[in-house]
């Protein structure tokens, strides 16, 4: 049986990423639309999981708009939208690509939504995990689109985004295979590039990695609030500068950086630079595979 937590948080998200894909229009701008998502998810009884991407064109992911993002978007774009809701810790991660007045990606977007229907057709008990890696593979290459190889698909958790086993965009020959009431995130991504992402700029987006004591009290104050309300889960510069101001953020957060005791993400390029892709789901293995995100 999958947890009603998951199945509430699937809810939730997918309303959050249709109402998000109604926000992406030109001279909107970025940091506008992560917010309104952000809410919606809390209106709507969710905790957001991670803090919404607005990443754009050859950027693939991680781009994450930062306290004051003067960005907006522009005729042309190809803004993919990430999120991610939990629901008592039970995580789902969902994503969709929206093109800004213009339809020149409309078949790279198809490539990458129907490679996820194939691979959610074939997510069963038993499946080998390589082969869902195939198939995704097969639907973008058939038409003519290169799949992103490093970034995949993961597992996810309790309080965890990537736990555990990956599913890759190609067929790595992965023999595992999938069991019942495993839940897992699977996401497509292409290119018209080689299909390799390098780190980008800092996300200004930052996650815990150790556990440590920190000595001085404003940055002890901090790393209390975040302990509170994210858990081991990724947060943003500008939900703490938000409660805190950004000056105390800035030397809370570059000592604890220092310290190790958290790390900061970074943007995934394409490393070409050309125009990249996304559709995810979260998706339970069964005989019938249930998608928690549709
Ligand atoms: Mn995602
Ligand atoms: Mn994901």
């Amino acid at each position: 049986m999958v947890s009603e937590d998951f199945i509430k948080a699937g809810k939730i998200a997918a309303q959050a990423r249709e109402y998000g894909r109604m926000l992406v229009k030109e001279n909107a701008s970025i940091l506008e639309i992560a917010e309104k998502i952000e809410n919606k998810i809390v209106e709507l009884g969710g905790k957001i999981a991670f803090p919404v991407d607005v990443s754009s064109n050859f950027i693939a992911a991680h781009d994450c708009p930062l306290f004051n993002d003067p960005r907006s978007l522009k005729k042309g774009d190809l803004v993919k939208l990430d999120l991610g809701v939990h629901v008592n810790g039970y995580v789902v991660d969902t994503a969709c690509t929206v093109e800004v007045g213009d339809t020149k990606h409309a078949e790279m977007i198809n490539a990458v939504e129907e490679a996820l229907k194939e691979a959610i057709k074939i997510f069963k008990p038993g499946t080998k995990i390589g082969d869902v890696g195939a198939r995704i593979e097969k639907v973008i290459k058939d038409k003519n689109f290169s799949p992103v190889r490093n970034l995949s698909g993961h597992e996810v958790g309790h309080y965890l985004i990537h736990a555990g086993l990956t599913i890759p965009n190609y067929n790595n020959g992965n023999q595992t295979e999938l069991q019942e009431n495993q839940v897992f995130a699977i996401e497509p991504f292409a290119t018209t590039g080689d299909g390799i992402v390098i780190e980008g700029k800092p996300a200004e987006v930052y996650g815990m990695i150790n556990e440590k004591p920190v000595r001085d009290d404003n940055a002890r104050m901090i790393l209390a609030f975040i302990k509170e309300n994210y858990k081991t889960l990724p947060f943003a510069k500008r939900w703490i500068a938000k409660k805190f101001n950004m000056l105390k953020t800035n030397l809370a957060l570059t000592s604890m950086e220092r310290a190790e005791i958290i790390k900061q993400y970074s943007q995934l390029v394409e490393r070409t630079k050309k125009p990249v892709a996304q559709a995810e789901h979260t998706v339970v293995v069964a005989e019938n595979p249930i998608v928690l995100t549709k």
